[in-house]
């Protein structure tokens, strides 16, 4: 069940989102499960200014798996040398390409390809198709941990149970939303004063005891 303080916290946090949404190409309206793929393949470990240098380029070289496929390592780990790891980059495209014509659209499943964990399965099929699912990395364990600081739990699956119960949906926006929020207010030095939150979070209000 949803507590009226997680209710407040998700409006807010559409609400924020409309208005400060970060504007990367991977974003743009209309990416298909590839591209966006691609892009969070490439953003794991990679600020995403870097990847931007050199995403529209690779997607112009290598379209869909197809090219991968018949591109050699040595071509993808060039295309990819900026953003460093080209060459696990590379290796894992390839076999990801030579055993599938088409991604997967289960979760579980892309999951099972080469470096590719529950954060990039979850961000690719929700930002790709909407799929309510939870996206959780660093900075949005940083925020929830915060935010609902008597109610985080401890353990990794719980957490996911924790953050599927708040993703609405709106899951694109919402997950869009809280990645941004967590990079330009609820930073490792939080921009409390700015935050919409700040009415409730407990770890402000444990600041301001
Ligand atoms: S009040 Fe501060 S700690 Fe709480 S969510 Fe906002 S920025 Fe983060």
């Amino acid at each position: 069940m949803t507590s009226e303080t997680e209710r407040r916290f998700r409006n807010d946090l559409l609400e924020w989102g409309r208005k400060n949404r970060r504007e990367y190409s991977w974003r743009e309206p209309d990416r298909t499960l590839y591209e966006v793929f691609v892009a969070e393949f490439f953003l794991t470990q990679t600020p995403a200014d870097n990847v931007e240098t050199v995403y529209s380029e690779f997607l112009g070289q290598f379209p869909s798996l197809d090219e991968i496929v018949e591109a050699s390592e040595d071509e993808l780990a060039e295309a990819i040398e900026p953003l460093g790891f080209q060459n696990m980059r590379a290796s894992a495209l390839k076999q990801i390409a030579s055993s599938h014509d088409h991604l997967p659209t289960e979760p579980e499943l892309l999951m099972e390809l080469p470096r590719v964990g529950r954060y990039v399965a979850n961000a690719t099929l929700c930002f790709a198709r909407g799929d309510r699912l939870p996206v959780l990395d660093r900075n949005v364990e940083r925020v929830y941990s915060r935010v609902f600081r008597d109610t985080w739990p401890e353990s990794e699956a719980e957490q996911f149970a924790f953050t599927e119960r708040l993703v609405p949906d709106e899951a694109r926006a919402y997950n869009l939303a809280l990645l941004d929020f967590g990079a330009l207010i609820c930073q490792t030095e939080p921009l409390c004063e700015q935050c919409f939150a700040n009415e409730y979070c407990i770890y402000f209000r444990e600041l301001e005891e």
